[in-house]
């Protein structure tokens, strides 16, 4: 196995700037993970898409940015903010027992947190274990794959 030059570092701060989304079946289940970690959540940068984010600062009295409404394109800004860097956490709960009319938003939001090495939570267990990891207090280097060194050089 090659320990590569091919990737870039990425910082993760110790504030670390954190996407709530939950589909509806799942919301409920969302709003309870919030209020119980509310101490710790308050310490970084909260987001999340429309429906979520106001459920959310409504019930727990945190501060949310909503972005849109998950099926209004919601995912897809919470995509573009995590290529970007302005986003390097994400808790997910997304439904396994209903399609959902955004599906192919819902697969390109998971395929492009893989990509930057984000942490993510899809369900209640590990959203436990990552807000209980010391790292949530901690600087943390992600590694992304440069893609500009695989490109040929004679194309
Ligand atoms: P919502 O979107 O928070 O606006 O309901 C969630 C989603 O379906 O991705």
């Amino acid at each position: 196995m090659t320990m590569s030059n091919d990737q870039s570092i990425l910082k993760i701060k110790k504030q670390k700037n954190i996407a709530l989304i939950a589909h509806d079946n799942r919301k409920r289940d969302l709003i309870q993970w919030v209020k119980e970690n509310k101490e710790k959540l308050s310490k970084h940068f909260l987001c999340g898409t429309g429906t979520t984010a106001r459920l959310i600062s409504e019930s727990v009295d945190l501060p949310v940015r909503a972005f849109c409404s998950g099926p209004l394109g919601g995912d897809q800004q919470i995509g573009a903010r995590i290529a970007e860097g302005s986003i390097d956490f994400m808790i997910f709960f997304w439904d396994p027992l209903s399609a959902q009319p955004h599906d192919p938003d819902v697969k390109a939001l998971l395929r492009i947190a893989v990509l930057y090495d984000i942490p993510v939570a899809t369900n209640r267990a590990t959203a436990d274990f990552l807000i209980s990891s010391p790292l949530m207090n901690e600087e943390y280097s992600r590694k992304i794959i440069d893609y500009s060194k695989t490109i040929p050089k004679d194309i």
